[in-house]
């Protein structure tokens, strides 16, 4: 997963709810915690709930997209 930090405005929300995921830097940028990590619910639903949608996520190997979504 990756966050973009272009858009990235520091709310902590990915931090609260997926710590297991996310950290904030000394910017307060939310980072990712690992580059890959298994399927988890609560970084999938940090993902959906960034307020500016600064987090993607793809599977590992097919790099297919798992949140934004595909159209
Ligand atoms: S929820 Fe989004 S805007 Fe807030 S810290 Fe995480 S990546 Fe940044």
């Amino acid at each position: 997963m990756t966050v973009d930090t272009d858009l990235c405005i520091g709310s902590g929300a990915c931090v609260l709810s997926a710590p297991e995921g996310f950290e904030l830097d000394a910017a307060r940028q939310s980072c990712p915690r690992h580059e890959v990590m298994g399927p988890s619910d609560a970084v999938l639903d940090a993902a959906e709930n960034c307020p500016v949608e600064a987090i993607a996520i793809v599977e590992e190997g097919s790099g297919a997209a798992v949140f934004p979504p595909a159209d």
